[in-house]
Order: C-alpha cells, then structure tokens, then sequence
C-alpha cells in the first residue's frame, strides 16, 4: 500500500498521537499528560516550526487527538467531510516546501501557526490522500477487545490486527491458552507450556 512519503509519515504520527491515551499506552497512563512527552512525541517524529511549550498548546493537542482519533474509525463518506473541514478551517492553501532533510512536500498553512492547527492540516492533507486512494479501511481499531490502540496498516494484504507487538503477543497467549484448554477438558496449568 502506497501514499505520497509525507502522507504516510503524517498518518505514523497521527497513530502514534492516538495511542499516547491510556487505554493504548504500555504503562496503562497517559502518555500526552506533560510538556516533556509532548516534546519527545515530536521529536520522534521530527517536527519542525513553532513551539510554544506552554498548557494551551498541550490542551490543543490533546483536544486534536480525540478528534483525530474519531476520523480515524471514520467510514470514507464521513471522514471525506471532516477532512473538509480540518482543512477550511484553517484557511489551508497547499503548497509545496523543500526544508531541513525533508524533500518536496505539501504544507497548507504557515510554519508560524500553532502547533495543533498544524497538525490538524498536515493530518487533513494527509487524510485526503486515504480517502482519494479509498483506503480508509487501512485505518483501524486494535482487534485486541482491551487496547484502545489504533493501527495504520501498510502491509500488501491489510492483515494487520493489532496496535503494537504488545497486543499481538497478549493475544496471541489468549488463543493458545483457549486451545490448550478445549483440548485438556480437565483442566491444566499455562505454566506447563513452553510458551
Ligand atoms: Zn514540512
Ligand atoms: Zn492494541
């Protein structure tokens, strides 16, 4: 599965902003809770332009992650008209900029904007790639039924199932553990497995 790169690195972060809630998190906690998450989140992903590094701006992000959480369960025809929206609503004029290490690639707004307008218009241009592409269904929800986890699927044959390797190995437990117990009605014990 192919989107444009700067489509593909956006949905990444997308992903990756969505599985800071706690539900999705390794440590269970909320993982967007404080200026210095943010700024790792951002620095994985090698963000660039203004900072401000103070609460509203977290607040903004954090507001902007359960509404790019929402799209992303989207079906095409909904989400075809929220990403309408993220975009008017930041004036977004698209246009091509060539910066740091990062080759020609679609902005819509100015490198001035505050961080969660950016975000919001980088994952709109993005977004319109999926729906243009009909590929929403490459957007998906964790299979695991106690992760809040969301998972972009790139693989050739959209196999994918869970969020993170976490949850494929939790899951994975759980169906040995079920098949090991339909085929020893009386009863056994995981730790007699080599797991
Ligand atoms: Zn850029
Ligand atoms: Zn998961």
């Amino acid at each position: 599965m192919h989107f444009a790169p700067d489509s593909t690195a956006t949905l990444e972060f997308i992903r990756d902003l969505a599985n800071t809630v706690a539900g999705a998190t390794k440590t269970g906690l909320d993982e967007l809770s404080s200026q210095p998450e943010l700024i790792a989140l951002l620095d994985r992903h090698r963000y660039s332009g203004r900072f401000d590094r103070d609460d509203t701006e977290l607040a903004e992000v954090r507001q902007t992650r359960e509404h790019l959480r929402t799209i992303w369960m989207l079906d095409r025809d909904s989400a075809a008209g929220e990403v309408n929206l993220l975009l008017s609503e930041a004036g977004a004029l698209p246009y091509l900029v060539r910066h740091d290490e990062f080759d020609w690639h679609l902005h819509a707004v100015g490198q001035d904007e505050p961080l969660a307008v950016r975000i919001r218009v980088e994952s709109g241009l993005a977004l319109m790639d999926v729906v243009r592409n009909n590929e929403m269904a490459r957007l998906r929800h964790c299979a695991a039924p106690d992760c809040d986890g969301l998972l972009l699927d790139l693989s050739r044959n959209g196999s994918k199932r869970f969020c993170s390797v976490r949850c494929g190995n939790r899951m994975n437990m759980v169906a040995f553990r079920e098949r090991a117990a339909a085929d020893e009605p009386n009863g056994y014990a995981p730790s007699d497995y080599d797991l």
